[in-house]
C-alpha cells in the first residue's frame, strides 16, 4: 500500500498577472523555471510548511556539505507540512547527513579511474558516458555524485574533438550515453552540437539519455529539444529517473508523450531508498504508473554507500525480497533489474531476487 495520501495542490490564482498568464508556471521556459529552483534551507522549509526549529540545523548543516536545489514544478508535488514525503526526503537535508559512518565513502564507484580522455567514462565494452556537463537540475541527497566537484566543469573544444577521436578509434562502441550531472541541464544549441559530432561517427548506433529533468522540469522537453532529436540519424533510449510514483504528474506524463512522439524509447531507473521507496505496494505502483505514461521500469539500482547519505541505506537481502514481492503480483515486464555496481565489474552486477 502507499502510504502517502496525494494531494491536489489548488492552481494558483493568476488573475493579477498580465494577459496570457506569462508567469504561471506552463508558459515558463525551462531555463527560467531552473534558474528560479529554490536553493537555500529556509525557502524550502517555509515553502513546504516545516518548522525550522526541528529542520534547520539540519539542513544548514547538510546544505554545506552539498547545496539545496530543487524546482518548483517538484516542489508542487508534494504535500505541505509532511517532513515525510518521499519527494521531500529526497531534496531536503538532516542531521544524519553530517555522521560519518565507517564504509561509506566519498566515491563509492570509483569513476576517477574509468575516465578515458576528458568527459569520457568508460567502463563496460560496447558503451561509453559522455559527461556533457556537471550541472543538475536537483539535488539529490542520495546521490553519488554529491562529492564530485563537477559544477564548474565544462568542455572545451578541444575536449570535445578528442572525444570524437576516441569515439573513433573504438569501433566496439555502438551506443553512447549522455550523461552528467544531467545531460539536459545545458542548452539545446550545445546538445546539437554534440549530436552532430556523434552522427558522424559510423560505428555509433544508438544515443542515450541518462536525465532527472524531464520529470522535475517537463518543460525542458521543449520544441528545440525536440528538434535534434527528430533529426538524429541515431536510435534514441531516454533514461528517466522516478523513484516514487507521485513524482509523476499530468505534465510529465505530456513530456513523456511528446518524447515517444519524437521516437525515444522511455526506461526508468530508480535508487532503491529507505523511508522514499523502500516497500514492495509502493515500487509496484510506481511500476504501474510509469507503463501507464509510456515508460518500462529498467533498473532498480542497490543503494551507493555513500558518506552523508548512510540514512537511505537499505540491505541487498531487503531489496531482494521487495523485487520478490514485485514478482508475485507484477508481469515480467514491469519487474525492474536489481543492481549494484561493483567498481572493475565489466557490468551492472545483478542481485538476485530472493
Ligand atoms: C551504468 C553505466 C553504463 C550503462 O550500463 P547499462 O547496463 O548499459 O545500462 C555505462 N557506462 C557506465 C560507466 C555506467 O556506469
Ligand atoms: S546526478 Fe542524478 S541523482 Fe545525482 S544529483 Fe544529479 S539528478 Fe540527482
Amino acid at each position: 500500500m502507499i502510504q502517502r495520501t496525494p494531494v491536489r495542490i489548488e492552481a494558483r490564482d493568476t488573475s493579477h498577472l498580465p494577459e496570457h498568464g506569462t508567469n504561471s508556471p506552463e508558459n515558463q521556459s525551462w531555463q527560467t523555471i531552473l534558474s528560479q529552483s529554490v536553493s537555500n534551507p529556509e525557502h524550502l522549509l517555509d515553502r513546504l510548511k516545516l518548522p525550522t526549529e526541528t529542520w534547520l540545523e539540519g539542513a544548514k548543516n547538510g546544505h554545506k556539505l552539498f547545496s539545496i536545489r530543487v524546482p518548483e514544478p517538484f516542489i508542487e508535488r508534494m504535500e505541505p507540512g509532511n517532513p515525510n514525503d518521499p519527494l521531500l526526503r529526497q531534496v531536503l537535508p538532516i542531521a544524519d547527513e553530517t555522521v560519518v559512518l565507517p564504509g561509506f565513502v566519498r566515491d563509492p564507484l570509483e569513476e576517477n579511474t574509468a575516465i578515458q580522455t576528458t568527459g569520457l567514462i568508460r567502463k563496460y565494452h560496447s558503451r561509453a558516458l559522455l559527461m556533457v556537463t556537471g550541472q543538475c537540475a536537483i539535488n539529490c541527497r542520495y546521490c553519488f555524485r554529491r562529492h564530485f566537484p563537477y559544477g564548474e566543469h565544462k568542455l572545451s573544444r578541444d575536449d570535445r574533438n578528442r572525444v570524437i577521436t576516441a569515439l573513433s578509434a573504438s569501433p566496439e562502441i555502438n551506443e553512447v550515453i549522455l550523461s552528467g550531472g544531467d545531460p539536459l541541464a545545458v542548452n539545446d544549441r550545445l546538445l546539437s552540437q554534440w549530436v552532430d559530432l556523434l552522427d558522424t561517427v559510423p560505428h555509433l548506433k544508438r544515443l542515450r539519455i541518462h536525465s532527472r529533468l524531464p520529470v522535475v522540469i517537463p518543460q525542458r522537453v521543449c520544441d528545440d529539444m525536440l528538434a535534434w532529436l527528430n533529426r538524429t540519424r541515431l536510435q534514441k533510449v531516454l533514461v528517466v529517473h522516478v523513484n516514487h510514483p507521485a513524482e509523476i504528474d499530468q505534465a510529465t506524463r505530456d513530456a513523456f508523450k511528446r518524447l515517444k512522439q519524437a521516437g525515444v524509447t522511455l526506461l526508468n531507473q530508480s535508487v532503491i531508498l529507505k523511508g522514499v521507496n523502500d516497500n514492495a505496494g509502493t515500487l509496484s505502483e510506481l511500476s504501474e504508473v510509469l507503463f501507464d505514461a509510456g515508460v518500462l521500469p529498467y533498473y532498480l539500482h542497490a543503494f551507493d554507500p555513500v558518506a552523508g547519505a548512510h540514512h537511505f541505506d537499505v540491505s541487498d537481502t531487503d531489496a531482494a525480497s521487495l523485487v520478490r514481492q514485485m514478482l508475485e503480483t507484477l508481469p515480467g515486464f514491469l519487474v525492474p533489474k536489481l543492481v549494484r555496481e561493483v567498481p572493475g565489474e565489466t557490468s551492472k552486477t545483478p542481485i538476485p531476487a530472493i
